[in-house]
């Protein structure tokens, strides 16, 4: 990504929300450049969402009509599980989004961010029978831990909300089945580092059975196991991503700090 021009906003909310609020939006709008970045984006369409720290129903949404490249701090969208728009803001949001973010921060008080994609490899195994296999140490962090939704049609009906959520349980990384990808997180580093190997298990994936199914050789079920079982000790306890979430924004301030804005 060459240096890019942020949209053009209308204000900035810096100083006019808490600084709670503040730094939530420096870290989403960070997340939808580097989105950008890795190319996972699909146009203006997919989604991430951030809970608003000390606020009891409202979360941060994307613009919608804008490049995850142009997102900035204060464009982000402040909505109410109502749908309702409460920071002033004039730009819409997309409503499937509003329904799948909603869905989740509601039924999730723990979670704090939700990721959704449309990657290439992330479509391709939505729609792959055999799910997502164990064939890698990334793909086994999900081992036993993904969830799967059936689709229904793009996800503008509310009453989707509760299979949703049903579905999702307590997982962090969902494949919503011939759509995408979903991922939470406690924090959006989480959301991230989440996306980022569900993205790169679903690669790998796709290219390992490019050679067919009978070529592919998994690992025995006691280690598929105990390496889920590494990672729960590893991230049971504190967000996953954190420690690296300050290299990605020195790397964003380097490209264009104007995430920022
Ligand atoms: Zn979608």
């Amino acid at each position: 990504m060459g240096t890019v021009t942020a949209m053009t906003i209308d204000r900035s909310m810096k100083g006019r929300v808490s600084d709670s609020e503040w730094e939530t939006r420096v870290n989403l709008a960070a997340c939808y450049r580097l989105l950008a970045y890795h190319g996972l984006t699909d146009g203006t369409a997919t989604h991430i969402s951030a809970r608003v720290p000390d606020e009891k129903d409202t979360f941060l949404l994307n613009p919608y009509g804008y490049l995850f490249e142009e997102i900035t701090a204060s464009s982000l969208v402040k909505i109410n599980h109502k749908g309702e728009i409460v920071d002033g803001s004039t730009f819409p949001y997309n409503e499937a989004g509003f329904c799948i973010h909603s869905a989740v921060l509601k039924g999730r008080p723990e979670i704090n961010s939700a990721l959704h994609t449309h990657s290439d490899a992330g479509m391709a195994v939505s729609a792959q029978k055999c799910g997502l296999l164990p064939l890698s140490q990334t793909a086994l962090r999900f081992y036993d831990n993904i969830a799967y939704h059936d689709y229904e049609g793009i996800a503008d009906d509310l009453d989707e909300q509760k299979r949703l959520q049903k579905d999702f349980g307590n997982a962090y990384a969902m494949i919503l089945k011939h759509h995408g990808l979903l991922t939470v997180g406690r924090t959006v580093a989480e959301a991230w580092l989440m996306i980022w190997d569900l993205e790169k298990a679903c690669q790998s994936q796709v290219w390992a059975l490019a050679g067919g199914m009978d070529n592919i050789d998994l690992p025995s079920e006691e280690v598929c196991k105990n390496t889920a079982a590494q990672y729960k000790r590893y991230y049971g306890n504190k967000p996953a991503g954190e420690a690296a979430w300050p290299a990605h924004l020195r790397m964003l301030d380097r490209l264009d700090p104007s995430y920022r804005d």
